[in-house]
C-alpha cells in the first residue's frame, strides 16, 4: 500500500486491549460485534488469526460457537516482521487477533508491542488457562501488558454457576493444544472442573 493511503488512517496511541475467558465464554462473538461497530464508526479493522483454529470449517474468517463470524486473514508461521508488515499494508487502524494463545508466545507478543508502538490499536482475544488450568500461550503476558482488560465467563456446563475454566471432556491426549470445540469441550466453574487422564 502506498504512503498516502497508510497517513490517512485514524491512529493516533497506541492501546493494547485484552479479552480472556474460558471456551464458550463469547471472545470470538464480542469481537465480531466490535468489527461491526468499529466499521460503523469509520475505523478500519483487520482480523488476524492462527492457521491452527480451522473449526467451523476455518478458511479466511473468525467463527464463533453461535455461528458468527468476521472476515480474517490466516498466519501460519510468518515473522513477527511479517506479520507487522501485513498490517502495515492493510491501512488499518485496529488490529484484532482471535485465539491468541496458539500463536507463538514470543513472536506474538513482539508484534503487540511494536503495533502498539506505532499507533495501532490492538485487541487479542484468548483463552488463559489450559484444560489444565495452566497459564496458555501470550495470553497472561498480553494481560499483564493491557490498558483494558475484559474477562468473560461462561455458563458452567454441570451447575449453572458462572465458568472460567474449559474442560476436555474424557480427556484426549495430554498435549496442550488440542484443537476442537463441543465435541471436546465443555465450560465448567472452579468448582467442577476435571481433568481426565
Ligand atoms: P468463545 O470465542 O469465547 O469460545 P464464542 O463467542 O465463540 O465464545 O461463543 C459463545 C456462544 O457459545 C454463546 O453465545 C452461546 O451461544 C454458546 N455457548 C455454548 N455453550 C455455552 C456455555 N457453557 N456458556 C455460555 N455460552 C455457551
Ligand atoms: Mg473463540
Amino acid at each position: 500500500m502506498k504512503k498516502s493511503s497508510r497517513s490517512s488512517i485514524k491512529r493516533s496511541k497506541g492501546r493494547l486491549t485484552v479479552i480472556a475467558g474460558p471456551m464458550f465464554s463469547g471472545k470470538t462473538g464480542k469481537l465480531v460485534a466490535m468489527v461491526d461497530v468499529f466499521t460503523r464508526m469509520g475505523h478500519r479493522v483487520l482480523i488476524v488469526k492462527p492457521k491452527l483454529d480451522d473449526r467451523y470449517g476455518g478458511g479466511e474468517a473468525i467463527h464463533s460457537h453461535d455461528h458468527r463470524s468476521s472476515r480474517a486473514i490466516i498466519v501460519d508461521g510468518e515473522s513477527a516482521e511479517q506479520i507487522v508488515g501485513k498490517v502495515l499494508d492493510s491501512g488499518v487502524d485496529k488490529v484484532i487477533l482471535d485465539e491468541v494463545q496458539f500463536f507463538d508466545r514470543e513472536k506474538i507478543k513482539k508484534v503487540v508491542q511494536v503495533l502498539k508502538k506505532k499507533g495501532y490499536h490492538v485487541i487479542a482475544a484468548g483463552l488463559l488457562y489450559d484444560y489444565k488450568r495452566q497459564p496458555f500461550g501470550a495470553t497472561p503476558d498480553l494481560l499483564g501488558l493491557a490498558d483494558e482488560q475484559l474477562e468473560l465467563f461462561a455458563v458452567c456446563q454441570k451447575c449453572g454457576s458462572l465458568a472460567m475454566h474449559t474442560e476436555r471432556v474424557g480427556g484426549g491426549s495430554a498435549k496442550q493444544i488440542e484443537v476442537g470445540a463441543a465435541d471436546k469441550y465443555i465450560a465448567v466453574c472452579e468448582k467442577c472442573h476435571k481433568v481426565y487422564k
